[in-house]
């Protein structure tokens, strides 16, 4: 029997035009930030974010620290945050000496529990982030109320949600910040990359000055000032426009790309829905008001000793499936700098242990995805 070749977890997939506009934007001469393929990226995201100022960041992470500055964050303010999500979500915020404040997450969607949340706010809370995790919205409503009460800002980390919705509101578009990310791992990818959605036009004054080093100096190009001068903390979170062209030809497939992903996403719950209910694995649940993103395809097993073996007999097979976040509230730097909310975090420590992702990328072939099926379906989770 010949060997398969590997699926692997996750690979980027490569927009038709990408080669082109890099190769314009370096003919161009324009390499530095803000050049033509910024605007034609920041235009494209902004009709899949519901309007507002898109302003294309060098990452998430940075995204989320222009969220810190933005807030005025000083020592001892407070952000909810997740502690099932990536570690910018709250190191953004440690950054500036607030205190990252854990709440935990809903074991059904994997998004953060609005009782955990409303438990965790004090007088100090300045901001909560909300995680849209695999492109599944949160509570937003809840989340949304609950911080309006406490007077502080909705922030969306929608690293994985972009072209999603909840209700009749796009992803990205409920808070006053929201955030996205191009990492090479994301549905739309340049490398590294990302994005800061503001829908308040004096924030959005204020992050432009921000992005440029603390300086009017997009002002100075738009001939509104003679001069740039340094107007407050800033620093560079603007991407090369040689970044820019990738992610403008990546734009440009959106809606190829979701749809593939979709279909893959689909096969698997189709496919896959027997299996789990014989074998008590549960599926991440997508809300009747949740339109995902197909970011990821999440199995919960029984336990820890399941996951493993269900990664190794996929491993065996050559398809490489992942687990996902470590929790932050017991991370190293998360017990240094944060604080977890009342209650504690046990659904992310008991989600995190079980929770297996299945290969996902838009140039998985009809017969990749037939391939992880059929292997899910051979194993049988419970006692060794
Ligand atoms: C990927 C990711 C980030 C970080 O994105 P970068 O663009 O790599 O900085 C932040 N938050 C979440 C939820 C992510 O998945």
């Amino acid at each position: 029997m010949t060997e398969l070749p590997e699926i692997p977890f996750s690979r980027p997939h490569r927009a038709a035009a990408e080669d082109r506009y890099v190769l314009d934007a370096l003919a161009g001469g324009r390499t530095a930030g803000d050049g033509p393929y910024t605007r034609r990226a920041a235009a494209l995201l902004g009709g899949l974010v519901g309007g507002g100022t898109a302003l294309l960041t060098t990452s998430c992470t940075h995204a989320l620290e222009m969220t810190a500055l933005l807030l005025d964050l000083a020592p001892g303010d407070e952000v909810v945050v997740p502690s099932f999500t990536f570690v910018s979500t709250a190191n953004a915020y440690a950054l500036r000496g607030a205190v990252p404040v854990f709440a935990d997450c809903r074991p059904d969607t994997l998004c953060l529990d609005p009782r955990a949340v409303e438990a965790a706010v004090t007088p100090r809370t300045r901001a909560i982030v909300a995680v849209h995790y695999g492109g599944v919205g949160s509570d937003l409503a809840a989340l949304a109320k609950i911080a309006e009460s406490a007077g502080a800002t909705l922030v969306e980390d929608n690293a994985h949600g972009l072209g999603g919705g909840y209700g009749d509101r796009p992803l990205g578009a409920i808070g006053a910040l929201s955030t996205l990310s191009f990492h090479a791992t994301k549905n739309i990818q340049c490398g590294e990359g990302g994005a800061l959605v503001l829908h308040d036009p004096a924030l959005a004054a204020r992050a432009e000055v921000i992005r440029e080093k603390g300086t009017d100096r997009s002002r100075f190009f738009r001939g509104e000032v003679d001069r740039y001068r340094w107007q407050e903390l800033g620093s560079s979170y603007l991407p090369s426009d040689i970044l820019a062209a990738v992610l403008t030809a990546q734009l440009e497939e959106f809606g190829a790309i979701q749809a593939r992903r979709h279909a893959i996403w689909d096969s698997y719950d189709r496919e896959l829905a027997d299996w789990a209910a014989g074998h008590g694995v549960a599926r991440q649940r997508v809300p009747a008001e949740s339109r995902h993103t197909a970011h990821l395809y999440a199995l919960l097993l029984p336990d820890a000793a399941a996951r493993a073996g269900l990664l190794a007999h996929l491993a065996a097979a050559g398809i490489r499936a992942a687990t996902h976040y470590q929790p932050l509230h017991s991370s190293p730097a998360g017990l240094r700098y944060g604080r977890v909310g009342p209650g504690g975090c046990p659904v992310t420590t008991d989600v995190a242990d079980r929770l297996l992702r299945l290969p996902l990328s838009a140039d998985l072939t009809e017969a990749d995805v037939a391939r992880v099926v059929t292997a899910v379906r051979g194993f049988r989770p419970g006692p060794s």
